[in-house]
């Protein structure tokens, strides 16, 4: 498709994939009209400072992408506070929440995910909270006060981020998991064992293989029953346990959804001109299986390969796939494939908190490096893709030896 076929783009979703949407369409020189629908009243903004630090600086923290300024420069009409509630992919048009109707020559839905809810917190009315967006960040700011007692449901990026958070601000923090394991989803064993050690460390009781039973209000304390009879006090109660993607609009439009919206390697919907990117698609991969990536650096990713399609611009070979989080005095980046058969420690892995403590680990598969990590060591991670990227092989007596520069090791 060349851009003199393709006069209208239409964007669902001023988060991070549409954002990063119009600044790939641009730099890859589409001159057409761009509108950018969003549901809420803000800015395109990002979302990884809002478990960390609009919580703990909310009044030095900048989480926006794209200023008013700039979308103008961009020439972008921004429509906000207005969704989308209707796809009509046959007559390729939107409708508005408010009724209207615009047509497009390409759609991308980027509208990400909501919460997984759980409805008996949330008919406890007061003293619960989610977090997935701006306001619900804010909301968490008088929360989070010295001695409060804190309940986390969810071990995962939320759950340990928050208890971070919450520990910085002097509450008492409990979490509680649910898997025999904290950050499953994103960490191999070994280091959601050090994760899992730095939290208790910090003070944080983390429950694993706990499942809780009842939960009820009595005045201002929120009372949570474990199974086995335990009962916890609360404050407030933050749960975070997973996403669900905002697929309704792909599912009632006809499109192919599991779950999330099915994506081919453009980025295309079973629809060729509706596409979609970010947190609410997934995406068919090489080995013939779809898969979902939740990171900020997934929804980048697939903007750019949804805007050099629309172009027929060719899509440059991708990094093997990264994901940052901080966690106490910890910084944890991740590159490439979790499931590695081996994990080897360059460093020391100490136990004891502190924020000097660095090392790496390199996760191998039959001698080939295939996943890697760094805790405080964030300027490492580029020598880390690379040798995944080139699928080099793992030799102990180099990588390990840290009287050897990495950088050195890596041609
Ligand atoms: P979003 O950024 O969620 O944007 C989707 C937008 O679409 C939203 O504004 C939504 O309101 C809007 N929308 C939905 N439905 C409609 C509709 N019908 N009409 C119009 N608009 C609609 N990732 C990392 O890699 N590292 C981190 O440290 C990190 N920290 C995070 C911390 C938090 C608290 C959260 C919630 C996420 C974090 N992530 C992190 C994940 C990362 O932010 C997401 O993967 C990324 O935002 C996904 O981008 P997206 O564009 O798909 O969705
Ligand atoms: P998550 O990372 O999927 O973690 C959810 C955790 O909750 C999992 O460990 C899950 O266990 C557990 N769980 C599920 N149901 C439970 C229950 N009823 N009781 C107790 N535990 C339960 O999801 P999240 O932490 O909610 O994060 C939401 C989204 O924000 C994700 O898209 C995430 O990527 C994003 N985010 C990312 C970052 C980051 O990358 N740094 C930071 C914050 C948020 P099982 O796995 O066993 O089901």
């Amino acid at each position: 498709m060349s851009q003199n076929e393709t006069k209208t783009i239409v964007i669902v979703g001023a988060g991070q994939a549409g954002a990063s949407a119009i600044l790939e369409l641009r730099a890859n020189k589409y001159e057409g009209k761009i509108i950018l629908v969003g549901d809420e009243i803000h800015l395109p903004y990002e979302r990884p400072p809002l478990s960390k630090d609009v919580i703990l600086k909310p009044d030095e923290t900048k989480i926006e992408i794209l200023s008013e300024q700039k979308l103008a420069d961009l020439g972008v009409e921004h429509i906000r506070g207005n969704g989308v509630v209707k796809i009509n992919a046959e007559a390729k048009s939107i409708e508005l929440k408010n009724g209207e109707t615009i047509a497009f020559d390409k759609l991308l839905l980027a509208t990400g995910g909501a919460a997984r809810r759980l409805p008996n917190f949330d008919a406890l009315g007061k003293h619960v909270y989610t977090l997935r967006n701006l306001e619900d960040s804010q909301a968490l700011v008088p929360v989070l006060q010295a001695g409060r007692r804190i309940v986390l449901i969810g071990g995962g990026v939320i759950g340990l981020e928050l208890a971070s958070s919450a520990r910085f601000k002097d509450c008492q923090v409990t979490v509680i998991e649910m898997g025999n394991m904290v950050m499953g989803r994103s960490s191999p064993r070994i280091l959601s064992e050090f994760l899992l050690a730095q939290q208790r460390l910090a003070g944080v009781d983390v429950r694993l293989e706990t499942k809780i039973s009842n939960c009820q209000l009595e005045g201002e304390e929120v009372v949570i029953t474990l199974e086995g009879d335990e009962e916890l006090r609360a404050d407030a109660v933050i749960y975070g346990i997973g996403i669900i993607p905002n697929a309704q609009l792909a599912t009632d439009a006809g499109l192919d959804v599991d779950f999330a919206i099915q994506v081919n390697e453009n980025c295309q919907t079973s629809h060729p001109d509706i596409y979609a990117a970010g947190d609410v698609a997934i995406q068919l991969r090489d080995n013939g299986q779809y898969g979902r990536v939740e990171t900020w650096e997934n929804a980048n990713l697939q903007a750019g390969i949804f805007a050099r399609h629309v172009m027929n611009v060719e899509h440059p070979t991708p990094n093997p796939a990264w994901f940052w989080t901080d966690q106490l005095n910890i910084n944890y980046q991740f590159v490439g494939g979790m499931a590695a058969a081996e994990w080897h420690i360059r460093g020391e892995m100490k136990a004891e908190l502190a924020a000097e403590s660095s090392f790496i680990l390199f996760g191998v598969t039959d001698g080939v490096i295939v996943g890697g990590i760094t805790i405080n060591a964030a300027k490492e991670m580029r020598l880390l893709k690379k040798l995944i990227s080139k699928q080099a092989n793992f030799e102990a007596d180099k990588h390990l030896d840290m009287s050897q520069e990495l950088r050195k090791l890596v041609k």
